[in-house]
């Protein structure tokens, strides 16, 4: 190991920076956020950084740098482009025993700056030495996505607790199981969710001793259109935590895939007109479940709140007062759009997108034709392809210019994903010629020409 990370206490303290340029306003920035007081020593400086300087109580010397600023300082950063001037001053603080880090020179440094990823008081630092630190940034990178952001506000609340527990568990065991308890289970995934309050009260009540809840919770999460990587960094922690997913027929396998390996997996899906399990047994089975302690998640295809009866799912929990949260998906409109280089909005074709349902209810369509035939409008289709011939001549009847542009995308986003296009006038023929796969989106509007030029997504299947 050629450095061993420490964490620097800076509050307070003062450290020089030499070099009054970009490089220099970086490091004070990092350097002020952890509240040290700056000397900043340089002929000439930015407002920024003499803005900084004020504000932290500094010190600004315009001038050059000599041996005598190294007085009372615990850290020293050389950011000047003179590098006889670096070497000078990397060998002044050897000599003193400071701490000194030289910008962009390993060789003259005896500290350096890791790439940090700050979930304050949780700090991870990554480094290379100075060898790559483009890789250590890409690990940093890595490792942001898997840190929820409100990482801090957990520790936070663990640090309320912490002398609290330390009494109650003075063995170091036990404490420990009750930490790994707490931020594994539902008091984090409530900080997470943004519920800080319910965070701490459940964490009271565990300190307390009151006897854990007997209901579990539930996770209604979107899980995208298809591509799994599609999948937000919620979603995917949620699905590796539940103890019982409950999917439908949307969610690609390969997503499903992803859900903790051990958990138990209902398949409640529906077809068009079979109902697999009907709406109403759904709910109820999320409200028992959760009741018996689980977490349940219900992983939706697209978005939950997207034609997805998201709402009548949780209106029961809600009603049961049975703790759950909503995690949106990317719809399949957006999705489908995305992959097919079709922009649902354009500043030159459409101000304005309507989603749709296009699926007919007792053999007609519930849909004011008049509202839907704006020319600066786009129209997206979900649930449309029996229904297809209908709407294309409905729309044309109501106003709609024939030629105008439109597309059916199958399996969007995925390796089957299948782009038909042509105009109200012969898509339903186009597609009547094809064998077509469900789900399918339609899109109606002057952005679907753009097509043409934006499609940059080819799955397995050349498109029509
Ligand atoms: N909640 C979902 C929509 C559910 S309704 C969402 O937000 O996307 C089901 C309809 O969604 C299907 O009939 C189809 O029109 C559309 N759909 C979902 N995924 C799709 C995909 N990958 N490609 C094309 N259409 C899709």
């Amino acid at each position: 190991m050629d450095f061993l990370p420490l964490f620097h206490k800076l509050k307070d303290r003062l450290v020089l920076v030499v070099g009054g340029g970009e490089v220099a306003l970086r490091k004070a920035r990092l350097l002020s956020d952890a509240g040290a007081r700056l000397r900043v020593v340089t002929p000439e400086v930015r407002d920024e950084l003499r803005q900084m300087v004020e504000q932290g109580a500094g010190e600004l010397h315009l001038r050059g740098y000599e041996t005598r600023d190294l007085q009372g300082v615990c850290l020293v950063i050389a950011a000047t482009d003179d590098e006889p001037l670096n070497a000078q001053i990397s060998e002044d603080c050897k000599g003193l025993g400071i701490p000194v880090n030289v910008v962009d020179a390993p060789a003259l440094c005896s500290v350096i700056f890791p790439a940090i990823v700050d979930r304050s008081p949780l700090i991870v630092a990554v480094t290379s030495g100075g060898d790559a630190p483009v890789l250590a940034r890409l690990i940093r990178a890595k490792i942001e996505t898997w840190i929820p952001a409100t990482y801090g506000q957990l520790a936070g609340l663990a640090k309320k607790f912490r002398a609290q527990v330390k009494s109650l568990f003075p063995d170091v065991q036990q404490r420990r199981v009750f930490w790994e308890d707490v931020f594994q289970g539902q008091i984090a995934e409530s900080v997470f969710a943004g519920k800080l309050a319910e965070g701490e009260r459940l964490l009271q009540d565990k300190v307390n001793g009151a006897a854990p809840r007997a209901l579990g919770e539930v996770y209604l999460v979107g899980a995208g259109p298809g591509d799994p990587d599609l999948l937000t960094f919620r979603a995917l922690r949620l699905m590796q935590q539940a103890d019982v997913v409950l999917y439908d027929r949307l969610v690609a396998p390969a997503i499903i895939e992803l859900c903790r390996r051990d958990a138990e997996r209902l398949y409640v899906g529906k077809r068009r007109a079979e109902h697999a399990v009907p709406q109403e047994e759904i709910n109820r089975l999320l409200v028992k479940l959760a009741k018996e302690g689980k977490r349940v998640l219900r992983l939706k295809g697209g978005d939950p709140f997207i034609f997805g009866r998201g709402g009548e799912e949780i209106e029961e929990l809600a009603a049961e007062g049975i703790p759950f949260q909503v995690v949106p998906g990317i719809t399949a409109a957006s999705g489908c759009a995305a992959y097919a280089g079709i922009p649902l909005t354009h500043r030159d074709h459409a101000q304005s997108v309507r989603f749709v349902a296009g699926h007919r209810k007792d053999g007609s369509f519930d849909l004011n034709w008049a509202d839907l035939v704006s020319p600066s409008q786009t129209l997206v289709f979900y649930m449309g392809l029996t229904g297809l011939t209908d709407i294309c001549q409905q729309l044309i009847a109501h106003g709609r210019a024939a030629s105008t542009p439109a597309a059916l995308i199958q399996q969007g986003t995925t390796q089957q994903q299948r782009v038909y296009s042509g105009n109200l006038s012969n898509l339903a023929e186009l597609v009547a010629e094809h064998e077509v796969h469900a789900p399918t989106l339609v899109i109606v509007g002057e952005v679907v020409s753009l097509r043409e030029k934006l499609a940059w997504f080819e799955g397995a299947q050349a498109s029509v």
